[in-house]
Formats: structure tokens, C-alpha cells, sequence
């Protein structure tokens, strides 16, 4: 019997009991004198110092770790030792059986005789190296991913179904004029006008209730007056356990927009009179002609030919040829309301077509633009004023016509009998 009148038997097999817990806790467990040698240790601790118990008990560290550069062993156990109190931190430690580096999370506290004098210490480490290895390549991948997104060209960011930000990049950030970690965590209607996130809110519902990618076009206005566009592309993510959430990418396309807006207004203009040419006359006139159709309006057609221009670019030269098209253009625009088209289709030939115009009024503008023409006195480096005549055809829409080019043709014809009776004059076919 033991003092505490328990079968010895019984505290023979507690004792086992508790080293067989110690063995399978799985940690390194252990227990060091006031001198810091080892009154303890478990299976982990021998299988880590690849030695037996016998080896380890009454040992110090010097003999398992390499102490010159595992210092923060020594620091916390120095610290529970002489300072009485309980340690817990990350120790890096250099073993020396294996010449491994294993990181520990380590528990320490100091042990007491029963006049609550310090006798040495207990410690509980788990190797977290696995752990902090992960820890690590996650670390460097989301440094790398956090260059790459604030380095990009774009604006993205992540927003889920209750239009809160989780995540912007630094593009963003700059755009709502605040750091990127204020923005996040707040939902787009703080931040933003409220028409401008009523703007995007739009896309943002199409998408997490199609579940499908958005694409589209934005025009923003800024301070300046200046104005942006850009090209949005939204890809909804979804995560198990998770809010459904959106990824969009903003990219600046407005040098792109300019680009193709040039070159859409280069080809449907005349380079030399800034008018537009045939190819959008053309285009522009067969809408027009539907629209007539469909509504039951007049429309009419002008055309203008430059008299004897032969002579001129023979007698003043070619570039005179070209200043005289340059003048008659010019002198063509004033006679226009907003929704006529006026094209130079040809040398010396022009066009207009006039929606919502009856054959009088057409008559009534090219008379008008002829009179003008003939009044110009054009100078120049040549010799002595130039004068322009043009004549004029007209044709207005009939109910046979069932093409545009039907009435086309027809101004033509007027404007070849102009020039057959004499030029410097309207002709007019109803
Ligand atoms: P008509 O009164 O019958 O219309 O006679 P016209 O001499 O005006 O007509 P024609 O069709 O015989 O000659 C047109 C001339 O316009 C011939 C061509 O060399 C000239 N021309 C065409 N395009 C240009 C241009 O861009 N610049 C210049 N300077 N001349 C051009
Ligand atoms: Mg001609
Ligand atoms: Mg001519």
C-alpha cells in the first residue's frame, strides 16, 4: 500500500497509462533540471535526438541541439528558469544527430518543489516546420500575386452578391482616391455615387443571376471633363461555404477608342474637304430612304457639279483645282439643317440628302447654293480672280422608287440636264 492507500499495482499502471499518453500526444514533451539537464523526455523527443532515454536524462541541450544558433531555446528557458514564468513562443532549432532546422511552438513553465522553490521546467513543443512551410510558399505567392495585380494594367477587384468589396487592387484603390484596405469590407454604394453604383449594380445582378461572365463598355467622365473608356470583364467565383462572389477586370481602352473612332470617321471622309465621302453618303442615304419609306416623308436629293472644272485645273493648275473643291465645300455646309448630309462623291461632284424636304424647298436651297457659288471671286497665287459655276440637280422620292439609288439616279439626270441646257443652273425632276 502507498501513502495514499492505493494498490501499487494501480499506480504502476497510471504511470504507464500516463507515459503511453505522453508518447502519442504528439508533440515533444519534456522536463529539465534547474542546470537544464533532462529529467524527461518522450518518444518524440528520442526519436528526435535519434537516441534512448539513457542517453538524454542528465544531459543538457548541448549535447542535441546546436545552441550557438538555436538562441531562442536557451533565451526561454533561461527566462522560465529564473524568472518564473510561463514561456510561449516559436523556437527555431538546429538538431544535431540530423543537422535538420525544425520549427516549434513551445509551451514552457516552470517547475516547483513543494516550498514553491523553482527546480526546473516542463515543456511541450510542436513541430510546426511542415506548417510554416506552407505558411510560406502561400506567403510568397500571394506577394507575387499581389505584384502582379498592382502592377497590371487593369482595375480588379472582387465584390460578392451584397455589393461589399473584398479585395481591390492598388489601380482601384487610386481611382477611389482611398487605400485599398479602407475600401475593403465596404460596400460599393459607400464609396460611389449613387448613380455610378446603380450603374454597375446593374451588370453585377446580370451576373450572379445568369451565373454567366459580363462584358461591358463604360464611359466615365472625369473632374476634367476628359472623357475614359473602358472595357469591363466580370467572372462570377464561386467558393464552397461561401458567398458567391464577382472578379472583375477594368482595362482603360480610351487611346483604343480614339484609334477606332478615327479611323471609322477617316473611312466615311473626303481627306481633302473634310466632307463626308461616297461610301457614307451612300450608306447614310439608303437609311434615310427607309426611314422616309417607313414614315411617309419627303426626301430629296441635290446633286452639284462644278462646271467646266477641266478648264480650271488646265488653266490655274492642279492645286487651284483643289482650292476651288476646298471653297466650294465650305461655301456648300451653311445651307445644311442638322439632319441633312452633304458628301463630295465624286472629282468634282458633290450631293446632299434632305429628309423631310419636298421638291420646293429642295428647289428653293439649290437655287440658292448655285447663286452662291457663282458670286464666289476666288484668289490665289494665279493671275486675276477665279469664278465657280456649278449645276444643280434635284430629285425628290416617289412611291416607285423601291431603292435609294432609283432617286439617286434620277438627281443625276436632273443634274445632266442642267449641264445640257446650258450649266450654271437648277434642274429639277418631280
Ligand atoms: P462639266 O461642266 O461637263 O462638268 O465639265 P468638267 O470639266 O467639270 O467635267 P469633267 O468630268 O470633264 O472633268 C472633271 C475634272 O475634275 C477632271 C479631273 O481631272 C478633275 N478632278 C477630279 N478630281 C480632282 C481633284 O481632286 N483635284 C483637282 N484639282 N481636280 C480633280
Ligand atoms: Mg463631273
Ligand atoms: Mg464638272
Amino acid at each position: 500500500m502507498t501513502q495514499n492507500n492505493k494498490p501499487l499495482s494501480s499506480i504502476a499502471q497510471q504511470v504507464m497509462l500516463l507515459s503511453e499518453v505522453l508518447n502519442n500526444v504528439g508533440a515533444c514533451i519534456f522536463a529539465k533540471d534547474l542546470n537544464g539537464k533532462y529529467l524527461y523526455a518522450n518518444d518524440m523527443v528520442l526519436e528526435l535526438f535519434d537516441t534512448t532515454l539513457e542517453n538524454v536524462v542528465g544531459k543538457d541541450d548541448s549535447h542535441f541541439f546546436d545552441l550557438n544558433i538555436s538562441h531562442q531555446l536557451t533565451k526561454n528557458d533561461n527566462k522560465v528558469l529564473l524568472e518564473g514564468v510561463m514561456v510561449e513562443q516559436e523556437e527555431t532549432n538546429y538538431v544535431k544527430s540530423s543537422g535538420e532546422c525544425r520549427i516549434y511552438h513551445s509551451v514552457k513553465k516552470p517547475l516547483y518543489d513543494e516550498e514553491r522553490n523553482i527546480i526546473g521546467l516542463c515543456g511541450i513543443s510542436t513541430d510546426i516546420t511542415e506548417q510554416k512551410r506552407l505558411e510560406g510558399i502561400v506567403k510568397k505567392q500571394k506577394d507575387l500575386l499581389n505584384i502582379v495585380l498592382d502592377n497590371v494594367d487593369a482595375h480588379i477587384y472582387m465584390k460578392d452578391n451584397q455589393r461589399t468589396f473584398k479585395y481591390v487592387n492598388s489601380r482601384v484603390a487610386a481611382l477611389f482616391g482611398l487605400p485599398a484596405e479602407e475600401v475593403v469590407g465596404k460596400k460599393e454604394t459607400d464609396i460611389l455615387p449613387e448613380e455610378v453604383a446603380e450603374h454597375f449594380y446593374q451588370s453585377d445582378k446580370k451576373l450572379f443571376e445568369t451565373g454567366e461572365r459580363q462584358t461591358i463598355d463604360e464611359t466615365v467622365i472625369d473632374d476634367d471633363g476628359n472623357e475614359h473608356h473602358y472595357l469591363s470583364v466580370k467572372v462570377p467565383y464561386y467558393a464552397e461555404g461561401e458567398v458567391p462572389v464577382l472578379i472583375g477586370f477594368s482595362t482603360e481602352v480610351t487611346e483604343l477608342y480614339k484609334l477606332k473612332e478615327q479611323f471609322r470617321k477617316q473611312a466615311n471622309t473626303d481627306s481633302l474637304t473634310n466632307l463626308f465621302n461616297r461610301r457614307y453618303f451612300v450608306e447614310h442615304a439608303e437609311r434615310e430612304f427607309k426611314r422616309a419609306q417607313r414614315n411617309g416623308k419627303p426626301l430629296t436629293v441635290i446633286s452639284i457639279d462644278i462646271d467646266h472644272f477641266k478648264d480650271i485645273n488646265d488653266q490655274y493648275g492642279h492645286q487651284a483645282g483643289d482650292e476651288v473643291l476646298i471653297t466650294v465645300s465650305k461655301h456648300l455646309l451653311p445651307n445644311l439643317r442638322s439632319e441633312d448630309v452633304l458628301a463630295r462623291i465624286g472629282g468634282e461632284e458633290f450631293a446632299i440628302v434632305l429628309p423631310d424636304t419636298n421638291l420646293a424647298q429642295a428647289k428653293h436651297i439649290a437655287e440658292r447654293i448655285r447663286q452662291q457659288q457663282d458670286s464666289i471671286r476666288l484668289t490665289g497665287h494665279w493671275q486675276g480672280e477665279l469664278n465657280v459655276q456649278v449645276s444643280v440637280g434635284v430629285a425628290i422620292m416617289l412611291n416607285d422608287d423601291s431603292t435609294f439609288d432609283m432617286l439617286f439616279s434620277r438627281a443625276d439626270k436632273a443634274l445632266y440636264m442642267a449641264k445640257n441646257n446650258g450649266r450654271n443652273q437648277v434642274y429639277c425632276f418631280s
